[in-house]
């Protein structure tokens, strides 16, 4: 079981929101498909990694800084005397190895992630040299998606290819290595430098005004949901959700996108749409949220 668990960046839980709420560019919508789709392939390396009975601390994604340059982790895997750096690239489709980029075989080229891995390494590897730990670092790209082919690549490159994952996995099942507390406070260390991302710098610009309104279905984020007595039903894929919990999925939303905004109850009213009454809106505020001023004036704000 992974000692820090992944969770879904900013960046993409609000490009995913936009994305049912306005229309994006083409290229912001490649660009917010493509980190679906990567966060969709790390998951599933996770589902590998999660069953490791090797005595090892897992660490999911880990956004790090030294020297003032941010590096990320998608997974690290701390042992007795090594540190296992992954990437993990979902790429599918035929690609040609060059010595900076990928190219697709149609044409187009994509970075080789080669060097975003050796970047990352020299940073991780100074980063530890400053935390006086001396662990020996290796670094590979795993290659999750079955479908993925690369022409042309030499050997000898830390690449794990889809065909060889499990492989690659059983490696790390059979690796002898017994933890210490030296291992844990290492591990608590890294965790505690981990730092959020900030979406807003990378975000489309939008408005409040221009974003549609109405509470989306949790699973197929459709806007075709209707309250029936406490649920909140979708038309598209028939799943329910308690209307409480939809609201404050909502209220989430509205704080992600629009941090400095005061969260009311007539704006949250508005987001949802399909709610029709504010008493109801209001009492699951007051009930989840703090509640700061009075009467007209009152907002609402996240409970320490
Ligand atoms: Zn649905």
């Amino acid at each position: 079981m992974a000692y820090k668990a992944r969770t879904e960046s900013l960046l993409l839980k609000s490009l995913r929101i936009l994305n049912t709420r306005m229309e994006l560019t083409k290229d912001d919508r490649i660009y917010y498909l493509a980190l679906e789709k990567g966060f969709k392939g790390e998951v599933q390396f996770d589902l590998l990694t999660d069953k490791l009975q090797s005595d090892c601390l897992i660490l999911n994604d880990l956004l790090l800084e030294f020297n003032k340059t941010q590096f990320q982790s998608d997974t690290l895997l701390i042992y007795q005397s090594t540190i296992f750096l992954i990437d993990v690239k979902n790429n599918e489709g035929d690609y040609c190895y060059e010595t900076d980029n990928f190219r697709v075989l149609s044409g187009k080229a994509t970075k080789n992630p080669l060097n975003q891995l050796s970047r990352c390494k020299s940073l991780l590897q100074q980063l530890l040299e400053n935390l006086g730990c001396n662990l020996t670092i290796e670094a590979y790209v795993v290659f999750i998606n079955p479908e993925f082919t690369l022409y042309q690549a030499p050997t000898g490159l830390p690449f794990i290819f889809p065909t060889q994952v499990n492989s690659f996995i059983k490696k790390l099942e059979s690796k002898s290595s017994h933890l210490n507390n030296y291992h844990k406070i290492l591990a608590d260390k890294l965790v505690s430098l981990h730092q959020t991302d900030s979406a807003h710098n990378q975000l489309p610009t939008y408005t409040y005004q221009q974003l549609k309104k109405g509470i989306t279905c949790k699973t197929c984020h459709s806007f075709s949901v209707s309250v029936i007595g406490k649920n909140i039903v979708c038309g598209e894929c028939g799943c329910e959700e308690l209307v409480v919990f939809a609201v404050i999925r909502c209220v989430g939303e509205v704080m992600l996108l629009f941090p400095n905004r005061k969260i009311t109850t007539n704006e949250i009213y508005e987001w949802c749409k399909v709610i029709k009454s504010k008493k109801r809106i209001n009492r699951i505020l007051s009930c989840h949220y703090k509640t700061v001023g009075v009467r007209q004036w009152t907002f609402f704000e996240k409970s320490e």
